[in-house]
């Protein structure tokens, strides 16, 4: 052997994790089979092992690589608004819509067929720009309801599994795609103070012409957006088409598009309405009422999402710990990386049975469940705050268990890294998202009552779980002074979060991890930074639920 080529001898690297099923994560398939979709389990196993193949992975290295290009003229000088993407971002759009993880489930009667999507969107982990899209064309379904005529053109094919981009006419397509235009510059969370106008139609019963702009809105080249503006009688929600019944262009300008941390495929991009026309969903004063039938959604799927990329960035350490040795031994048995994975492992199971259990609410919640609906409302608000603040930690301490490796952008860890915060923001950011658990709490009691009565049902098995759900109760139930509580928000809601989380591992998961979590989460036996779980707790069940295709 040469001197040259001895030089390049690769030791102690890790073999790439490819080839595998990304839903073979115990938490994942208990929790679908537990909420009522064990019927979908082959469709979920076909997703999550596309999702494990190199090629579904280089898509979405590639489409994030390569972000989309804003075209706003043609090269004559005409307008054209047009976003281009590399065929990656095509092929993952594709795959998404042809396995029904957008807005297919709103066509499936199947007790579980939100809980099958939840599952899929979960396990299609490969590239989290192009969720964006898949998701709010999910979400559009429940609000464009509220207009009956609309829902019946457009949700056949919203729910169709064929994607055909392009600026067509959406009736001429074979299946459209969705987003939502809310955010306006002086204000994102309070959507009230959004200044966009919105003008009825003279003879066009339901059509309004809209004036204004949009401070974010993704995935513009969607087929149709739905937005809020100000009209006569208040702030109301439309649904405006980008191509109008015909095939002319709908006035709707790209400005540009913006320059992101992280989601980098999915473009997001800062528009104007230049007297737009839009069609009224719901009724004119009551747009937040209808568009939070869309929002519900979307921050379902911030907690799929959060919890999807946990999962991932876990996988990853664990595999690298598998194969990398340190110090004479294999990373995974030295006792203080033990410790870290083992804490990343609770978290990231503590996410995932959690975000099921709220899939198997939305699910019948969607069926008529009230009882559901109403611990989906608070649960979710609370869930939706905790664990999308926990992902972005979780992903920071995934990648340092690769050391180095961890934070070069040939491993993903340091995409999932930059991806998580911001399912954090969007949907209700941190504050806005533990407020909202509060307004729940205050407005509609039948959602503490609901999340009481879910809390009970892990009550005797374990003395640390009893004990913060009595003085959880004595917070929540106590008389309280508004200022005082809204300081304290988000650690009351933090509570309900870690109780919520507690209660369903008691339930459901293996012992050891329950009682991981109960030591450490509510015994508050623990530091605050992750892999300080104390001693004496059985760690090697947990691990064992982190090798991929366990
Ligand atoms: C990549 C990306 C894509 C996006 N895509 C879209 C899209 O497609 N469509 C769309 O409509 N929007 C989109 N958004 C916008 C996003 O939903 C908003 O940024 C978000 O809702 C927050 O609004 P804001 O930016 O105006 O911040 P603000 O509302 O100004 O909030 C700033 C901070 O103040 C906090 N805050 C707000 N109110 C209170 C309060 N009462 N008490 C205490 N704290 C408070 C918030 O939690 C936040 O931390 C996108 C954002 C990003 C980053």
């Amino acid at each position: 052997m040469s001197s040259m080529s001895s030089t390049h001898e690769v030791l102690n690297q890790v073999p790439p994790l490819a080839g595998h099923d990304t839903s073979a994560d115990p938490a994942l398939i208990e929790g679908v089979e537990r909420e009522g979709a064990g019927w979908a389990l082959d469709e979920i196993r076909a997703v999550g092992r596309l999702a494990g193949t190199d090629e579904a992975m280089d898509w979405g290295r590639l489409a994030e690589r390569v972000p989309p290009r804003l075209h706003t003229h043609d090269r004559y000088g005409r307008r054209v608004d047009e976003v281009e993407y590399v065929p990656a971002y095509h092929q993952l759009m594709q795959t998404a819509v042809a396995h029904g993880i957008h807005a297919a489930p709103w066509a499936d009667d199947r007790p579980g067929a939100h809980v099958a999507r939840a599952a899929k969107f979960y396990a299609w982990n490969v590239d989290a720009g192009h969720g964006c899209p898949i998701s709010m064309t999910y979400a559009v379904v429940p609000a464009l309801r509220a207009n009956p005529e609309l829902a019946a053109r457009f949700e056949p094919l919203l729910t169709n599994r064929e994607y055909d981009f392009g600026l067509r006419d959406p009736e001429t397509k074979r299946g459209l795609i969705a987003g939502m235009s809310m955010t306006e510059k002086q204000g994102g969370s309070d959507v009230r103070a959004n200044t966009t106008t919105a003008t009825p139609v003279a003879g066009e019963p339901g059509a309004y012409r809209i004036v204004g702009h949009k401070w974010f809105t993704s995935a513009p080249m969607s087929d149709m957006f739905l937005t809020l503006a100000q009209a006569p009688g208040g702030l109301s929600c439309f649904l405006l088409p980008r191509v109008l019944p015909g095939g002319e262009a709908n006035p709707i300008r790209f400005m540009r598009l913006k320059d992101k941390l992280g989601n980098k495929s999915n473009a997001s991009s800062e528009i104007e309405y230049d007297g737009a026309l839009g069609w009224l969903v719901g009724d004119e004063g009551k747009g937040v009422k209808t568009i939070v039938e869309m929002v519900n959604m979307t921050r379902l799927d911030c907690v799929i999402g959060s919890a999807s990329g946990m999962r991932t960035a876990l996988v990853q350490a664990a595999h690298h710990a598998r194969h990398r040795a340190a110090f004479g031994k294999l990373l995974i048995d030295q006792p203080l990386m033990r410790n870290v994975l083992s804490d990343l492992a609770i978290e990231s199971e503590a996410a995932t049975t959690a975000m099921m259990r709220l899939a198997g609410a939305n699910d019948r919640a969607i069926h008529g469940d009230a009882g559901e609906a109403a611990l989906r409302r608070l649960a979710l608000a609370a869930t939706k705050y905790y664990v999308c603040k926990r992902g972005p930690v979780l992903a920071n301490e995934a990648l340092e268990c690769l050391g180095g490796n961890g934070y070069i952008e040939d491993f993903d860890l340091a995409r999932i890294y930059r991806e998580l915060p911001l399912l954090s923001i969007w949907e209700g950011s941190g504050n806005v998202a533990a407020l909202d658990a509060l307004r729940a709490i205050g407005r509609e009691p039948a959602s503490l009552d609901a999340f009481f009565a879910e809390a009970e049902l892990a009550v005797g098995a374990d003395p640390r779980y009893d004990d913060a759900l009595t003085s959880l109760k004595k917070e929540l139930t106590q008389p309280y002074d508004v200022v005082d509580i809204e300081l304290r928000a988000r650690r009351l809601v933090e509570q309900i979060a870690v109780v919520f989380q507690a209660g369903l591992l008691i339930r459901h998961a293996s012992p050891a991890v329950a009682d991981a979590f109960c030591a450490s989460r509510l015994a508050r036996d623990w530091g605050s930074a992750f892999g300080t779980l104390p001693a004496g707790l059985d760690l090697a069940p947990i691990l064992e639920r982190t090798e991929p295709g366990f």
